[in-house]
């Protein structure tokens, strides 16, 4: 508690959808920034998360470039405004620092869809198989990986891998099949992982839309379980190829800056659209699909950002065991290609 603290966060009220109670005002801008400098923590939002999150961050990106500028903060304390598996590969690149998530309550159904128990068993069955997850994964899973990857460079990841060994791939089965389709690799064996939030976005949708919005360009980033499907189908021939663009986050600010279209599909969570109306307000961005949102994502609201900046919870904690293999696995992933920035 300190001593100057805003009467209004009094209201924080702890809900079964996450913390509410608190309406993100000027007064609670000034609230939270007056924290974060007591606390000597930087704020990182991910891209998907609500508007005034994102608005009162320092750093707004993607989930590896976020860890990247958390391991080379001054700040001895990092917020992390995302899911906790995010949270988790912060730590794991920053294990001296504090890392605290508003909610740890914000999990990922594509990152529960395997659990480390699992993978064991997995493993067992594949005695000599090298694993490969997708940045996806909680810790312990991916302390349990040879390599991690992003949808950026899976391909890659998976052709460095010598063609005799079979290869085990985990959690995403759409980024699974791409990846399978493009190398042709006929001894890999793919995890039946989704993520559930968003199975929304298929095939019958995304040609519909791209039907009835003839001049519009369709960007798909596919760094999320909501659009590796996209990124499946946009292989399969279901949207014409020139008006594909598969885009990482950076990439898609940059195209919606260059390109000439009045409109814009965007095959990706709806929270994404904050950043690209920002960067080019004069074009017409819409979501192919926009029911496309995450819930676990919008648990972190002004009012968790507050707890967690008042009372310093949720505290990520990776053993450290756990945490040195998994660096290892994150490691080989950013030395593979151009691995992006992961969701
Ligand atoms: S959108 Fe899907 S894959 Fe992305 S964090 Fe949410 S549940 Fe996980």
């Amino acid at each position: 508690m300190t001593t100057t603290e805003w009467a209004g966060a009094a209201a924080i009220v702890d809900g079964p959808g996450g913390y509410t109670g608190i309406e993100a005002t000027p007064e609670w801008a000034e609230e939270v920034r007056r924290l974060a400098r007591e606390r000597n923590a930087t704020l990182l939002a991910h891209n998907y998360q609500l508007p005034a999150i994102q608005d009162i961050a320092d750093h707004v990106g993607d989930s590896l470039a976020l860890s990247r500028i958390a391991a080379e903060a001054e700040e001895d304390t990092i917020v992390f405004c995302g899911v906790h598996f995010m949270a988790e590969t912060a730590k794991i690149l920053s294990p001296n620092k504090t890392v605290l998530i508003p909610d740890e309550r914000a999990g990922c159904s594509l990152a529960d869809s395997i659990t480390a128990d699992q993978l064991r068993e997995w493993k067992a069955e594949y005695p000599d198989a090298v694993v490969v997850s997708y940045v996806n994964t909680t810790a312990e899973v991916k302390g349990l990986t040879d390599i991690c990857c992003t949808s950026s460079n899976a391909v890659d990841v998976v052709a460095s891998i010598d063609p005799d060994r079979e290869v085990l791939f985990l959690p995403d089965q759409f980024l699974g099949a791409h990846v399978k389709r493009v190398t042709g690799r006929e001894n890999m064996h793919i995890w039946a992982g989704e993520c559930h939030v968003h199975a929304g976005i298929n095939g019958e949708e995304l040609a519909a839309q791209a039907k009835s919005h003839p001049d519009a360009d369709l960007f798909v980033h596919p760094e999320c379980g909501c659009a590796t499907s996209a990124l499946y189908l946009a292989g399969e021939g279901f949207v014409p190829d020139d008006k594909v663009k598969i885009l990482s986050t950076g990439g898609m600010i940059d195209a919606a800056r260059a390109t000439g279209a009045k409109q814009v599909l965007v095959a990706t969570e709806v929270g994404m659209l904050h950043q690209l109306r920002k960067a080019a307000p004069g074009i017409d961005f819409q979501a192919v699909n926009d029911r496309a949102s995450c819930p676990y994502m919008k648990m972190i609201t002004p009012a968790a950002l507050l707890r967690c900046l008042r009372d310093g919870k949720d505290e990520v904690h990776v053993d450290p065991a756990v945490a040195e293999r998994a660096r290892l696995s994150v490691q080989r992933m950013i030395a593979i290609g151009n691995p992006g920035g992961g969701e």
